[in-house]
């Protein structure tokens, strides 16, 4: 009888398993062993993993500069120390995290008891995307190892100095048949969509997440889907332009654009449109020199491809700041556009490069109606000093998170769940919240056979006369 990837992990596997489904079996079996029951089996893991981060961070800092020109503080910011921050909490915290957490009883099961356990799921799949490619596939890692799952990870092959290095030098960290890194493309990926896995992870496009469920419902698989879509920055008349057009200026450009909770495009009354400009023509020039493309702290864009799809995005536009393109290179400098109708091409996608557009609305319940037309963002950034505006924003839209007066900073913070809502994904994670994403939450109720007389009323036949006991 052939393999089918449809029957139960445990049925005998009589053909001849692809190298790729030998990798899965032995993760499989390698769980199901019992091992990762242990919680000081789990630490050593993620005492490794740290280990990994501290002596590899060379390596990893050279893949990522000739994957993306990804500068050292970007490095260090959003792939080292955001991945250590996660191991040292997961370290600090699994003991609480893993333990039973007794519930309220009712009079039925006042003897009894009653609580809810944390239990590993089984074998998670990680898909990892380019922009961050340390960052999305480890820090889901650290919850998989915590919550005792084993994971098979799946780098993206776009940032293919990255995933390189992830599978030469994981394994000489962690253990090698409970977290195997699979390198390959969309036709692996799909091939690994096709097993049976108790969790998948995504991060990537919506479309492909669509494609990623499609593929988890045949097993009923969970999945978490931590995709991208366009994160409105709305700045107010009212605050200091100055300010917000730094931290706007930052969220932005960093990484050159390729950020997925980056301000995709900023909504602004027409009145400030031209000194918010301004100052954010200033900003690039103090960040990243009057010539960023000989400037060490400015990125590339990931490939050809994708260099030519932003290209193609902003041609129709007037560039107000920057513009500058050289395909060679892989290089478009850091470039604003004034005055972008809600019907340019610039608006129809994400973005994903450093090209933000201006788009004029009148006030603010225009401005609200504006997002509310469209997909619920990854993250909505409110530039105001005005609590009722603030307030209006918090009630009358929807978004994966929401920050005020600051860009991407919530992705520091782990007691934040992070993830999207409706396109922008589904599920969350980040410190504890990545534990209970990858556990199971069982419930327990552990009752003796003594003291049977309690329950005679609730059998059959019903009288009155019982229910007076
Ligand atoms: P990508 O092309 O690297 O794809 C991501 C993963 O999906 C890769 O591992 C790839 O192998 C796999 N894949 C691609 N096409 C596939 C297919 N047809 N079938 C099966 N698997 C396939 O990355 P991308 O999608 O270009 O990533 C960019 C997107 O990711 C942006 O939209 C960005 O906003 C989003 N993103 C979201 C987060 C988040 O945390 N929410 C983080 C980073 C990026």
């Amino acid at each position: 009888s052939s393999f089918s990837p449809v029957s139960a992990p445990w049925v005998h596997i009589s053909r001849v398993m692809s190298q790729q489904e030998q990798v899965v079996h032995r993760a499989r079996s390698a769980f199901r062993s019992g091992k990762t029951r242990s919680l000081d089996f789990r630490k050593l893991q993620l005492k490794n993993l740290l280990r990994f981060l501290t002596e590899r961070s060379t390596e990893i800092a050279e893949a990522l500069k000739k994957d993306l020109g990804k500068s050292e503080l970007a490095t260090e910011l959003f792939e080292v120390l955001g991945s250590e921050g996660e191991v040292l909490l997961a370290l600090e915290q699994l003991d609480t995290w893993a333990a039973p957490r007794p519930v309220e009883k009712t009079l039925l099961t006042f003897r009894d008891q009653v609580y809810v356990q944390p239990q590993p799921l089984g074998l998670v799949l990680i898909i990892g995307a380019w922009n961050y490619p340390w960052a999305v596939t480890l820090q889901p890692l650290v919850g998989a190892i915590a919550a005792g799952n084993a994971a098979v990870i799946k780098p993206s092959e776009v940032s293919s100095h990255s995933a390189k290095a992830m599978e030469e030098l994981l394994p000489l960290y962690l253990d090698q048949e409970l977290y195997p890194v699979v390198c390959g493309g969309v036709s692996e990926t799909q091939d690994l969509l096709r097993l049976r896995w108790d969790h998948i992870f995504y991060t990537g496009s919506s479309s492909v997440g669509r494609l990623v469920m499609e593929a988890a419902a045949a097993h009923l698989t969970p999945v978490t889907l931590e995709l991208g879509g366009k994160s409105p920055c709305y700045v107010h008349h009212d605050c200091n332009l100055r300010v917000a057009a730094r931290r706007i200026t930052w969220g932005k450009f960093v990484n050159c654009g390729q950020t997925c909770i980056a301000p995709d495009y900023v909504l602004c009354d027409p009145s400030i449109q031209n000194q918010l400009l301004q100052e954010i023509q200033r900003c690039i020039r103090e960040f990243y020199t009057e010539d960023p493309q000989s400037f060490q702290d400015y990125g590339r864009i990931i490939n050809q491809r994708h260099f030519q799809r932003i290209r193609a995005m902003m041609e129709a536009d007037t560039v107000a700041v920057g513009g500058d393109c050289d395909q060679e290179d892989c290089y478009i400098s850091p470039t604003v556009l004034q005055d972008v109708s809600p019907d340019s091409k610039l608006m129809q996608e994400e973005i994903f490069g450093p090209v933000l557009p201006i788009v004029p609305v009148p006030g603010l319940d225009q401005a609200i109606q504006f997002i509310n037309d469209r997909e619920k963002p990854l993250v909505l950034y409110v530039f105001t000093e005005d609590q009722k505006v603030l307030q209006r924003m918090l009630a009358e839209t929807s978004s994966g998170a929401l920050v005020s007066n600051d860009c991407l900073v919530h992705f520091t913070v782990s007691e934040l769940p992070f993830g999207g809502v409706g396109h922008s994904g589904t599920g969350s994670y980040k410190g504890r919240h990545t534990f209970e994403r990858l556990s199971h939450l069982r419930s327990v109720l552990l009752k003796s056979l003594s003291l049977e007389a309690v329950n005679s009323m609730r059998y059959p036949p019903h009288s009155q006369s019982k229910l007076r006991w």
